[in-house]
């Protein structure tokens, strides 16, 4: 296969002839330097024949880089249609590997575009130490970065969409704070809920940063760019929701002992009776704080929680902000319980 691309117009030069100007809107800040569109793909490791989702390509220098690399199919997921004509031109270059979807990305099941696919790779085990041939990547705006990462966290702890096809590597671009967060160690101050949440479903690794200045036009802030590998098995046997509420209410209080934010999982006449069994089982220290929890311990707090919602219908969907919550009316909603712990 020919992964050489014919002449393009430099990327510059597409951005005039195409007339492309940034939308504010949907936090478009293109990189214009091949050399780092091509540290990309390097980075997330793109071989020769390799199939590749990318989200939110733009004009295109990170699709140029994952062609190059020799992908064998990339497809391309955008939503502005200003872009599909250069996309298209870039198609045409491509000699058939290259494929648009003109879509939202927040509302694209992934795995369905290659499901057809008879020529797509063989899935590898997700027990298998090496990985598919394939890849998701992408340089998001930031304002889906985050929504986004949620959506394929959950499909990987699933093991649905791509991630049916085995433990598929993701890497995406996120403003540095919030790559830093993914990849916080315990006891670093930017320990938080998304940290949980990307390390126990996957190893997460920022491969490196970009400074703003590469952007066009430049963001006020820098960009890190983060690797997510899944891990073969999840470090928390919990359905992803169970872990997401847990986290959610345990952070929610970053600064106060952990016992706080916990009790807020129950309505509050048994919120002191409850935590406290549950601290007790997983022999948390309830004056500790968030942040000084390790995995180990979300791992033994959420199935401690979630044999609670199995004894008590309805705990799983009590929200303390609610006032009208109560554990009997909902515990006659249809999905009262939580959804099934995956095996
Ligand atoms: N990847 C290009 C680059 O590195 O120069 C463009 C990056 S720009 C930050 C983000 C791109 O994502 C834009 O092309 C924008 O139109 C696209 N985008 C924004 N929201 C999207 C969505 N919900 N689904 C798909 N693409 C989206």
């Amino acid at each position: 296969m020919n992964s050489r691309l014919p002449p393009l117009p430099a990327l510059r030069d597409f951005i005039h002839m195409y007339r492309l100007r940034a939308k504010k809107i949907l936090s478009q800040n293109y990189l214009m330097d091949m050399n780092i569109t091509r540290k990309i793909a390097k980075h997330a490791k793109v071989h020769e024949n390799d199939w590749v989702i990318e989200i939110g390509p733009g004009p295109g220098g990170i699709t140029r880089a994952i062609l190059e690399a020799g992908a064998s199919r990339l497809d391309v997921v955008e939503i502005d249609n200003r872009f599909i004509p250069p996309l298209q031109h870039l198609a045409e270059a491509a000699d058939s590997r290259m494929f648009i979807h003109h879509q939202d990305a927040l509302r694209t099941e992934i795995g369905d575009i290659w499901k057809a696919e008879t020529q797509r790779p063989k899935s590898v085990d997700w027990n298998d130490s090496s990985l598919p041939p394939m890849h998701v990547i992408g340089n998001l705006p930031f304002n889906i970065a985050s929504p986004l990462i949620i959506k394929y966290l959950r499909d990987m702890s699933y093991q649905r969409g791509v991630w049916q096809y085995g433990r598929v590597p993701l890497t995406l671009t996120f403003q540095l704070e919030v790559a830093k967060r993914l990849c916080s160690p315990i006891a670093c101050d930017t320990r938080s809920r998304i940290s949980i949440m990307a390390q126990y479903v996957t190893e997460p690794k920022m491969v490196f940063q970009i400074s703003g200045s590469c952007f066009v036009p430049r963001p006020q802030v820098d960009v890190g760019v983060v690797r997510f590998v899944p891990r073969k098995t999840p470090l928390v046997k919990t359905s992803f929701e169970v872990l997401e509420k847990l986290c959610r209410q345990v952070f929610h209080y970053r600064q106060k002992y952990v016992e706080k934010g916990l009790k807020t999982l129950y309505p509050p006449e048994m919120e002191d009776e409850m935590a406290d069994e549950l601290l007790k089982k997983c022999r948390v220290d309830p004056t500790t704080t968030s942040i000084r929890l390790g995995m180990e311990q979300f791992a033994d707090l959420a199935e401690g929680y979630n044999e609670q919602c199995i004894r008590h219908p309805g705990l799983f969907l009590y929200d303390y902000t609610n006032k009208h919550h109560n554990l009997e009316s909902l515990s006659k909603e249809p999905n009262a319980l939580p959804p099934p712990v995956p095996v």
